[in-house]
């Protein structure tokens, strides 16, 4: 990965908890770190390959001044999440602002806060046996894409499968989908439910029929075992219906915890 730096933007803007600073403003200095992979454009000597730091100075710029935020954790934070949005070849992007005029009593050399946000890669199980269930997975996609915070690489075909667990109820349709997201692993589960909901699935219970399920799978190489959120997907090796449509788009992704193929499984 290559990286691109920029030290100490100068900015004047009104961020501040106090009402002074908002009237007043004060300067601000910005350090960006962006990586991104720019062989191609280093090969072709082609600055629409790469991200263009002058663009970034000016979309820095414009954030910091159109906007007042008390806090300068929310500029960072909007920042890092903007540029990765903005800036299709970003990959990673680390933000730091300086505030050396902050209003502290004391004497200081400088005061500032730091970030980073990522694209992460997760692979998303998707399953409907109500209604219309293609049209259900294909709608849920839809949504799901319409996010800024999430890219959809790749996209199975979907199967028909025997119910899992509770057997009276009609066959489900099932796929994968592997991602591109900015949002951490909770944001991630928050954004699938409320997708599955706006899709109309109403809570039965546990195996039960449902408009769409959407659940996480592999996120990164993560590893966590909560009740809300188990990842790697707890039972994803046992179930047929999610290896099938995974073993299409990603046949050689190691599983983090049973270190197998998806096509070995
Ligand atoms: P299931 O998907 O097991 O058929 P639900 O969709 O009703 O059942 O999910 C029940 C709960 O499982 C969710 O509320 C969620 O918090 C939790 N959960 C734990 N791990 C995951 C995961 N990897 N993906 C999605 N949900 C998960
Ligand atoms: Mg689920």
């Amino acid at each position: 990965m290559d990286l691109i730096k920029i030290d100490d933007l100068e900015v004047f803007a009104n961020h501040g908890v106090y009402a002074e600073e908002n009237e007043k403003g004060q300067y601000f200095y910005v350090s960006i770190r962006i990586f991104a992979d720019f062989k191609a454009a280093a090969e072709k000597d082609d600055l629409n390959k790469t991200v263009n730091y002058g663009e970034v100075c000016d979309f820095v710029c414009d954030f910091m001044t159109e906007n007042t935020f008390k806090l300068i954790e929310t500029a960072a934070d909007g920042l890092a999440e903007e540029i990765l949005f903005r800036f299709s070849g970003a990959r990673e992007v680390f933000v730091e602002i300086k505030k050396p005029q902050a209003p502290v009593n004391h004497k200081f050399g400088c005061i500032s806060v730091c970030t980073s946000r990522k694209w992460h890669r997760a692979f998303i199980a998707l399953g409907s046996n109500l209604g219309n269930k293609a049209e259900n997975i294909e709608y849920g996609l839809k949504l799901l894409k319409s996010e800024d915070s999430v890219k959809i690489l790749k996209v199975s075909d979907f199967i028909e499968t025997e119910p899992y667990g509770y057997k009276e109820q009609d066959k489900f349709l099932n796929g994968a989908a592997e991602i591109e997201t900015t949002l951490e692993p909770t944001e991630l589960l928050r954004l699938l439910k409320e997708t599955e909901e706006t899709c109309g699935r109403e809570k039965t219970f546990r195996w039960g029929s449902r408009t769409l399920d959407l659940d996480i799978i592999f996120y990164d190489e993560l590893i966590t075992d909560s009740p809300e959120l188990t990842i790697p997907h707890r039972e994803m090796h046992l179930r047929d219906l999610v290896k099938i449509p995974l073993c299409q788009i990603a046949p050689d992704f190691v599983h983090t915890v049973l270190r197998k193929r998806i096509c070995e499984l």
